[in-house]
């Protein structure tokens, strides 16, 4: 939790704040942080790996304990859940203007978003606020 601090800070969330204000902060700061907002701005890609690595550590596999369980379930169910991601075909996603981000359904019923900029950036594997598991968007680069 204290060590996870850094990261609620780099989404600029309280101690308190829910995955869903995690998610919605971090889906802001990758909003801005998009290449075609920041443009050329100079650590603007620095600071979105930053935002993703936090975004990561708070709601990822292997989370803060203190917002899903205790730690030893909940390291168990982040191994489960490395081993067991779904594969997406972004087409098949729904795409959220208003988030600049790509959503699929999880079968929590909550969506699973992926940022326009992280995918811009590289980063293919998000993961569900509300159960952790991991959706791996399957899509061709364009170079
Ligand atoms: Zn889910």
């Amino acid at each position: 939790m204290g060590d996870l601090a850094w990261a609620r800070r780099e989404l600029g969330c309280g101690p308190d704040a829910t995955r869903r204000e995690l998610r919605d902060a971090y889906l802001a700061r990758a909003r801005e942080l998009h290449p075609d907002r920041a443009g050329a701005r100079a650590g603007a890609a620095a600071e979105f790996a930053r935002v993703q690595r936090a975004w990561e550590a708070l709601c990822g596999p292997g989370a803060d304990p203190a917002l899903g369980g205790d730690a030893r379930a909940a390291a168990a169910a982040a191994e489960r859940q490395r081993a067991a991601h779904v594969e997406v075909d972004l087409d098949d996603l729904r795409f959220d203007e208003a988030a600049d981000a790509f959503l699929s359904r999880c079968r929590c019923g909550d969506d699973v978003a992926a940022p326009t900029a992280a995918l811009d950036a590289g980063v293919d594997t998000f993961s569900c606020a509300t159960c952790s598991l991991r959706v791996r968007v399957a899509y061709e680069r364009v170079e």
